[in-house]
């Protein structure tokens, strides 16, 4: 090998908290810096650091992608009131991935890892089905009321120029009850379906779509049209040049047929479709240790990181000088996902060359049967054996010395 490997422009590096810290420094020194010249801009969202700049390091961050296009994040504390005293804060700061979410518009898609011995509770599942969830209103940003007996509730709309349009929603005759009102914004589900699109070209995977528009004929139709309107002006012949395709569907059949797939392709959700079907898809591949996490905004920034927090019960164990066994392998997906689309971006084939090396020598590590404890209680693997997080790692980085000689 002709030196390690140069990069152009930098990575936006978000550091975090507790594990996944300590696994953030392992990962860099063990399977990284020897390869890579590394060159990153450097934000600590730690929780000391959010402290100390009252969170203006976050909106930093979240500013710094937006420059540079690509960003990796460590996992972080979200506080409450145990955190505030434990850390000392002077505020609550809001989420992290909530800020910046909300600055890039973006939109989550994950997806799960596949290892050999890890094997899906869906038997036909051979490829991963990652879920893009919209993250903006439906019932997340509701409105509602418990009603009494005799209520009478109405839907008021009022146009600007002050006329209003009423519709009854119920009269609560015979009985007590409640009523709820949701909004979504036009412009919020036109966001949410160019990252999807572009994610699905970016991919090569086919995209899918749905709602319940059979029943809710104005408002989840409106989220049909609304893609269906951006795929024909501007994805058709992108997706036809890929050779993917996009469909729509009930979500009721949508949910029959992904249970029935092979997987490999990228499921658009509605809000609360994306929370609920996260939760089942993560856990129905085997463990949610081994989910990725990209943001992806409109104007094709990307931000990658572990789909799971900042495992505090290890990182205790860690802190009192016990060795863990805590997988690292979402964590590493983030370095490698960020690097492969830095290399994409800058046309650096020896760095996505390395980003895929990286990968296999993880997977093959497990496939080889060494894998940290959450991995171990569901390996089907005959020979299997748990080592700790840090051993896990250097075998690893043994296997990624072979593949670059
Ligand atoms: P968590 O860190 O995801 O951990 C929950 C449990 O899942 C762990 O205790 C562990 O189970 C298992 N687990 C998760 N990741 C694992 C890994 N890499 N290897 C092995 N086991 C793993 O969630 P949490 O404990 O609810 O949250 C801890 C902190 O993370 C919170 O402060 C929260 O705010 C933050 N958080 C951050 C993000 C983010 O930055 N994206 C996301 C979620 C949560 P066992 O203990 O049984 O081994
Ligand atoms: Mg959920």
């Amino acid at each position: 090998m002709s030196g390690k490997i140069k990069m152009n422009t930098p990575l936006v590096e978000m550091d975090g908290d507790e594990m996944t810290r300590v696994i953030w420094a392992w990962v860099k020194e063990i399977l990284l810096d020897p390869f890579v010249e590394l060159k990153t801009e450097y934000f600590d969202l730690g929780l000391p650091e959010r402290e100390r700049t009252k969170d203006g390091i976050t909106t930093g961050a979240a500013e710094a992608i937006k420059q540079y296009g690509v960003g990796v994040k460590c996992a972080t504390i979200t506080p409450n009131e145990e955190r505030v005293k434990e850390y000392n804060l002077t505020e609550m700061y809001k989420s992290p991935n909530g800020t910046i979410r909300a600055l890039l518009d973006g939109t989550v898609f994950r997806a799960p890892i596949l290892a050999k011995g890890v094997v899906p509770y869906i038997p036909t599942w051979k490829r991963p089905i990652t879920i893009a969830r919209h993250a903006y209103g439906d019932i997340y940003r509701n409105t509602e009321s418990p009603c009494e007996i005799g209520a009478k509730a109405e839907l008021v709309v009022t146009a600007p120029d002050g006329s209003e349009k009423r519709l009854s929603i119920y009269s609560f005759d015979g009985s007590g009850g409640v009523v709820q009102g949701v909004h979504n914004t036009d412009a919020s589900i036109e966001s949410f379906a160019h990252a999807c699109m572009n994610y699905a070209a970016s991919t090569k995977q086919d995209l899918w779509f749905a709602a319940k528009d059979t029943i809710s004929k104005t408002y989840d139709r409106r989220f049909r049209d609304i893609f269906e309107g951006v795929f024909a002006a501007e994805y058709k012949e992108k997706f036809d040049e890929a050779g993917i395709a996009y469909s729509y569907t009930l979500i009721d059949d949508a949910i029959a047929r992904v249970i029935r797939s092979k997987g490999g392709f990228i499921w658009a959700c509605k809000n609360y479709d994306g929370d609920v079907m996260s939760d089942m898809v993560a856990t129905a591949f085997g463990s949610l240790a081994m989910m990725t996490s990209v943001l992806v905004s409109p104007q094709g920034c990307y931000e990658y990181e572990a789909a799971h927090g900042t495992v505090q019960r290890h990182y205790y164990k860690h802190a009192g000088g016990e060795q863990t066994s805590t997988n690292s392998v979402a964590t590493v997906f983030a370095w490698t996902g960020a690097l492969k689309k830095r290399a994409e971006l800058d046309t650096l084939p020896r760095l996505a060359d390395f980003a895929a090396k990286v990968e296999l020598a993880v997977l093959e590590t497990i496939g080889a049967g060494l894998m940290t404890g959450d991995l171990y209680a569901i390996s089907t693997l005959a020979n299997k054996e748990q080592v700790n997080t840090e051993t896990f790692l250097l075998e690893a980085a043994q296997r990624l010395h072979a593949y670059m000689r």
